[in-house]
């Protein structure tokens, strides 16, 4: 079992102050977060740097990612260094995830750039259902849309400074991996919990 934040953006975002070697020290330093999954706006430019940085401490794992803004709303890719191609339609970018082992996920549905009921036309692997800088109720409602849909749900922080990463996690059921963790989403292998459940209200 890993506890990870699965939704975060560094310095390589351009409305994110989190530093790479900020990011890499909380982890070392967290008691329970050790997994992080880099999901910039738009840009997986700085995935290869944060891993590279993550790489002399075995027990914490950075999982590359990105967070596209489509048109209908944005849509989080967990498990790639490549860029979708365009265009960034939801379409597109699920068949993309599938095509190349990554993992599809409607971010923040119910809050601005969220997709909300419209999530429910495309084939994603999952919902996040709870973020970190999101209101208590836009959770609740993703939640919903989760069940509706049958899909898992996932946690992610949506940090876009130090002080707001690993607020929330999701806890998966796999090892250190990031294949076994990205099939363990796909599975349903997942639930999610707050660290300061007063971030809802
Ligand atoms: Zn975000």
């Amino acid at each position: 079992m890993i506890q990870a934040d699965l939704h975060l953006h560094t310095m390589y975002s351009s409305d994110s102050t989190i530093a790479p070697k900020t990011l890499v020290e909380l982890l070392v330093a967290h008691d329970s977060v050790k997994v992080a999954a880099v999901t910039d706006h738009d840009t997986v430019d700085g995935c290869n740097v944060i891993r590279q940085l993550a790489s002399p401490y075995p027990d914490i794992l950075v999982i590359p990612g990105v967070e596209i803004s489509t048109l209908e709303g944005d849509i989080l890719i967990l498990g790639t260094e490549e860029m979708p191609p365009h265009p960034w339609t939801p379409e597109c970018i699920v068949d993309f995830a599938k095509s190349n082992g990554s993992v599809s996920i409607v971010a923040h549905p119910y809050r601005e750039y969220g997709m909300g009921d419209k999530a429910q036309e495309y084939k994603v692997d999952a919902i996040e259902v709870l973020n970190g800088a999101s209101p208590y109720l836009a959770n609740e409602a993703a939640q919903k849309l989760a069940d509706i849909m049958c899909l898992p749900g996932v946690a992610g922080s949506d940090a876009h400074q130090s002080s707001e990463l690993c607020t929330v996690h999701t806890q998966v059921q796999a090892s250190m991996d990031i294949d076994e963790i990205l099939k363990a989403i796909r599975r349903g292998l997942v639930s999610v919990s707050s660290l300061n459940r007063s971030i809802h209200f």
